[in-house]
C-alpha cells in the first residue's frame, strides 16, 4: 500500500521504516528540512536500535522515501498517518498546533480518498476536529471523500522497532468499514490481535494506557520510600508482587521516576482533559506529584551526603532518560546536573548515545569517553541511566581511581552487599539502605 507517515521524529521514522520493512510503500514527511536531508543521505538522526540498518535496507529497495512536501506525499498515498509532535501547553494541555497544520495541509492537497491516521498521542475527541479542519480545506470545486482514524503508538523508545512489529495489541478507532479494512491490511503481517473501536474509545485507550503504567511506576516508587523507612527491600517486595499474575512484574522498577517525551506530558494533558470534562482525577495527580517528589527525595540524599557541594565532583552515569536511546526530552539526569551545578559542584559525565543531545543543553560539564574516565577525581558517582554497559564495570578500578568511593544508584542496578563488600558508600532506593 502506498502509505505517507508526516513526522519523521521517534514515532513517525520508526513506523515508515518498519511499514517499509513489511512490504508496504512509504514517504515519510517532516518540514524539517535539514532532518530530510540527512535521511535522503541515508543518515539516522536518532539513536534507536537496529534503525539504521533497516532504513538502509528498505532505502535500498526503495520502499522508503523523504520529503518535505506534504503535498507530493498527499498525492502519492492512500493513507496518511500524523506522527507530529503533541507537546503541553503551559497548562498541561496537549497542544495541537502541529497535528492542525498538517490536517489543513494534507486537506489542501487532496485530489481523492484518503484515509487520514491520528499516530501521534491526542486527546479524546481530536478525531472530529481532524475530519472538521480537513472538510473545511478541502479544495472547493471537487467532490472528495476521506476517513479518519486513531492507531494509536505503544512502542517504547530504546526497543521501538521490537515494540512495532511485535506489539501486544494494535487499537484502531474507525468510524467506517473501509478505513478499519485499510488498516487491517497494512497490519495483516504481523499477525498480532487488533482492537477494534470508535475513534473517541481508542484516543482513551492511549490515555488510559499512558496513565496505568505511569501509576505503577508511582506506586512502586511510594513503596520504596516506605521501605526505606522500616528497613524493607523493594526489590524483594516488587518481586513478590510481579510474580502475581493480576499484578505483573513490568512497571514495578522502582527508582528516580518517570522522564521522557511521554509520561509527563500524557499525564499531564490527561488531568487536564479530565478536568474539562468535569472529571478531578485526583489519583493521577498524586501520580505526578509523587513523581516529583521521588526526585526530590533522591536530589536531598545526594546533597545530604555530599554536604558541601562547592569544589566537589559528581560523576554522571547515564543522561538519557532511560537505557538504549538517545532521548534527552524530560530526561531526569537534566534536574538533577542542573541543581548540583547550581550548588557549586563540578560535573563530569558519561552516556553511551545522548551525548549529542546533552551537549546541547548543559554548559559546564565535562563530557567523559567512558564510565571509567567519569569516575577518575570525582567525590561520587550518581548512576541516572540503567545502560547494560553499566552493570559489569569494574568496580576496583573505579574504586581507586575515585577521591571517594561513593555511589548514588537512581536505579538500583546494583547489588548493595557486593558494592558494600568492595568499600563503597552506596546509597540505593527502597532497600533500608539509606
Ligand atoms: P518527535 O518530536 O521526535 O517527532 C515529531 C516530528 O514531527 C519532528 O521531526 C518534527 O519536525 C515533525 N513535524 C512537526 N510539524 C510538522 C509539520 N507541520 N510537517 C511535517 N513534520 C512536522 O516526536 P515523537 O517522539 O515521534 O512523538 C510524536 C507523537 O507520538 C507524539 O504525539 C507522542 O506523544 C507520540 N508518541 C511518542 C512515543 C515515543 O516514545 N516517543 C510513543 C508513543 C506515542
Amino acid at each position: 500500500m502506498n502509505i505517507a507517515i508526516i513526522g519523521a521524529g521517534y514515532v513517525g521514522l520508526v513506523t515508515g521504516v518498519c511499514l517499509a520493512n513489511i512490504g508496504h510503500r512509504i514517504i515519510c514527511v517532516d518540514n524539517d528540512e535539514d532532518k530530510i536531508q540527512k535521511l535522503k543521505a541515508m543518515k539516522v538522526p536518532i539513536y534507536e536500535p537496529d534503525l539504521e540498518a533497516i532504513l538502509h535496507k528498505c532505502v535500498k529497495q526503495k520502499k522508503l522515501t523523504f520529503t518535505s512536501s506534504i503535498k507530493e506525499a498527499t498525492k502519492k498515498s492512500t493513507v496518511i498517518f500524523i506522527a507530529v509532535g503533541t507537546p503541553s501547553k503551559e497548562s498541561g494541555e496537549a497542544d495541537l498546533t502541529f497535528v492542525e497544520n498538517v490536517a489543513r495541509e494534507i486537506a489542501r492537497n487532496m485530489d481523492s480518498y484518503k484515509l487520514i491516521v491520528e499516530k501521534s498521542t491526542v486527546p479524546a475527541a481530536t478525531g472530529k476536529r481532524i475530519a472538521r479542519t480537513i472538510q473545511i480545506n478541502l479544495p472547493k470545486k471537487e467532490k472528495i471523500t476521506f476517513d479518519i482514524a486513531s492507531n494509536p503508538e505503544f512502542l517504547r523508545e530504546g526497543s521501538a522497532l521490537y515494540d512495532f512489529m511485535n506489539p501486544d495489541r494494535i487499537v484502531i478507532g474507525v468510524e467506517s468499514k473501509k478505513a478499519e479494512e485499510l488498516l487491517r491490511e497494512i497490519y495483516e503481517p504481523l499477525k498480532v490481535p487488533i482492537v477494534v473501536t470508535d475513534i473517541n474509545s481508542a484516543e482513551m485507550i492511549k490515555h488510559a494506557s499512558n496513565s496505568f503504567l505511569a501509576t505503577k511506576i508511582s506506586f512502586i516508587n511510594a513503596i520504596a520510600q516506605i521501605c526505606d523507612k522500616v528497613g524493607a527491600d523493594v526489590m524483594k517486595v516488587a518481586e513478590g508482587m510481579g510474580y502475581d499474575k493480576r499484578i505483573g512484574r513490568s512497571f514495578l522498577s522502582p527508582g528516580i521516576g518517570y522522564g521522557g517525551s511521554c509520561f509527563p506530558k500524557d499525564i499531564d494533558a490527561f488531568i487536564r482533559l479530565s478536568e474539562k470534562s468535569g472529571y478531578d482525577f485526583a489519583l493521577l495527580k498524586e501520580v505526578r506529584h509523587i513523581n516529583e517528589k521521588q526526585k526530590k527525595v533522591f536530589l536531598k540524599l545526594v546533597e545530604d551526603k555530599l554536604w558541601i557541594l562547592k569544589g566537589k565532583t559528581v560523576g554522571v552515569l547515564g543522561l538519557a532518560f532511560k537505557p538504549e536511546t538517545d532521548d534527552m526530552r524530560n530526561a531526569p539526569s537534566i534536574d538533577f546536573i542542573q541543581t548540583l551545578q547550581s550548588e557549586g559542584a563540578k560535573i563530569k559525565a558519561y552516556d553511551p548515545q545522548a551525548m549529542p543531545k546533552a551537549k546541547a543543553i548543559f554548559s559546564k560539564v565535562i563530557f567523559c569517553k567512558d564510565a571509567y574516565a567519569v569516575a577518575r577525581g570525582s567525590d561520587c558517582l550518581l548512576l541516572l541511566t540503567e545502560w547494560e554497559e553499566f552493570k559489569n564495570l569494574n568496580f576496583k578500578k573505579i574504586k581507586k581511581s575515585m577521591r571517594h568511593a561513593m555511589i548514588f544508584d537512581g536505579r538500583n542496578l546494583y547489588d548493595y552487599a557486593q558494592m558494600e563488600k568492595l568499600g563503597f558508600e552506596y546509597f540505593c532506593i527502597g532497600r533500608g539502605k539509606t
